[in-house]
Parts: structure tokens; sequence; C-alpha cells
């Protein structure tokens, strides 16, 4: 258990947490009704140190496997999207939110229910921007529930292309979406998995992570 305001813990915790695991202990705080807020650095000013950081890991957890299109929703995950699109040199597309249903002639529709805003919304694409020979990467700042991800691997189908995997920077690992996307088959990757967080006592337990994870000084390494 990692607690913010102990330096001592939090200098222990450092040896065996990544950056991200780190910078959400340092800068995260814990609300009510097990949301993480992490406006200083990914949902609102954006660290581009950080977001460079996680779609390098993420590029590196993904080795081998083609990809062809960065798939994300509006708005946080764009952010991540953007520089995996870079590095992989690939379009990036996001999906747009809309609170109606209209005329889906010339869209891929979808719905998710949005666990911070409580309500569902109607999830799109644009016909001419997914295909049937895509290989999607799809990315998302957080994995709660799984309704963000379920309703863009729906728009991928839908379009008849393929997932090839799953970048997520936070996990909210005491939700279930994350255990039904690897259950389903699908190859997720989460930079940060948070397994419980105490909004009272500021703590929060991360689930371990493969101790191979890129450092700061060496981005270019292996990508
Ligand atoms: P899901 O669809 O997996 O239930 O939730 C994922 C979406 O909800 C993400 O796109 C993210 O924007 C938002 N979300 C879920 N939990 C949190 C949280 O604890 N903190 C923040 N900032 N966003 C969250």
């Amino acid at each position: 258990m990692h607690q913010r305001n102990n330096d001592y813990q939090l200098l222990k915790a450092f040896n065996t947490m990544n950056f991200l695991e780190e910078k959400i202990l340092i800068d995260g705080v814990i609300k009510p009704g097990n949301i993480l807020k992490v406006d200083s650095f990914l949902n609102h000013q954006i660290d581009i140190d950080i977001i460079r950081q996680i779609a390098y890991e993420i590029k590196r957890r993904f080795k081998g496997i083609p990809v062809n299109k960065v798939l994300t929703i509006e708005a946080s995950g764009i952010a991540i999207a953007t520089l995996l699109g870079q590095l992989y040199d690939v379009p990036v597309v996001f999906a747009k939110k809309s609170e109606t249903a209209n005329s889906t002639d010339d869209k891929y529709m979808s719905e998710a229910y949005s666990f911070t805003h409580k309500k569902m919304n109607n999830v799109f694409v644009s016909r001419p921007y997914l295909h049937a020979t895509d290989k999607v990467l799809i990315v998302d700042d957080f994995l709660a529930d799984g309704q963000a991800v379920h309703a863009l691997i729906d728009l991928v189908h839908q379009a008849g292309g393929e997932v090839a995997g799953i970048g997520i920077a936070i996990e909210k690992g005491q939700q279930q979406g994350g255990k039904v996307l690897r259950e389903e088959g699908y190859h997720l990757e989460s930079i940060a998995i948070v397994e419980s967080m105490d909004w009272e006592k500021q703590t929060i337990r991360f689930r371990e992570q493969p101790k191979s994870v890129l450092k700061k000084t060496n981005l270019s390494a292996e990508s």
C-alpha cells in the first residue's frame, strides 16, 4: 500500500514502480466513488513527457504486431493516440460522442455508458475513417468497466477491421473491464493497473507489472 505523503514509503515504493505509477502516486488525487483524478498530467493539463513515455511503452509492449491505424475516443485518449500514431507513422482516428443518435448512413455507431459522467453516449466514426483492411490499435487514458473500449471494438468490427490490441494508460483493476477483455481474448496492455485505492487515506495499490518498463533515459532503445 503506497501512501502519498510518507517520504520513506514513497522512496521504497519507487524501486518497484514504473514511471506512470510514480507519477500517479505523486500527482494523482483519489476522489470518492472510485475516481482517480490525473488532471495535472493527463486529463486537463497534458505532460507531454509522460504521454511520450506512455506511447513508447505501449508500442514496446505490442512489438512485432502489425498496426495500421490507432483508434481512441474523445477527448482524453487523443493525446496518447497522437503520439502513438507518430511512432507507428499511421493515421489516428478518434471516435466522437453525441447524446443524440443521428442518421447512421455515413457512420459506424455504437453506445457506451460513461462511468465518469453517468450517462449513455452514442459513439461514432465516419465510415471513410475505418476499413476492413485496418489492423487497429485501440488506446485510451483509463479502463474501468470497459464500456468505452467495447464501443471502439464494436466500431472496428462493424467496418470489418481487426483489433490488433488495446493499450491503456491506467487500468482500474477493481472494475471488470480488464478482466472481461482478457477473457474475450484481446491483447490488452495497461501501463499502470490500480488494484485498489482509498480516498480517505489517499492510499493506492498497484498490480505488479513486468520490470522491463522503459525509463525516461532510453526511450529510443526499443520501439
Ligand atoms: P469505462 O468505459 O472503461 O467504464 O471507463 C473508461 C472511460 O471513463 C475513460 O475514457 C475515462 O475517460 C473515464 N474514466 C473511468 N474511470 C476514470 C477515473 O477514475 N478517472 C478519470 N479521470 N477518468 C475515468
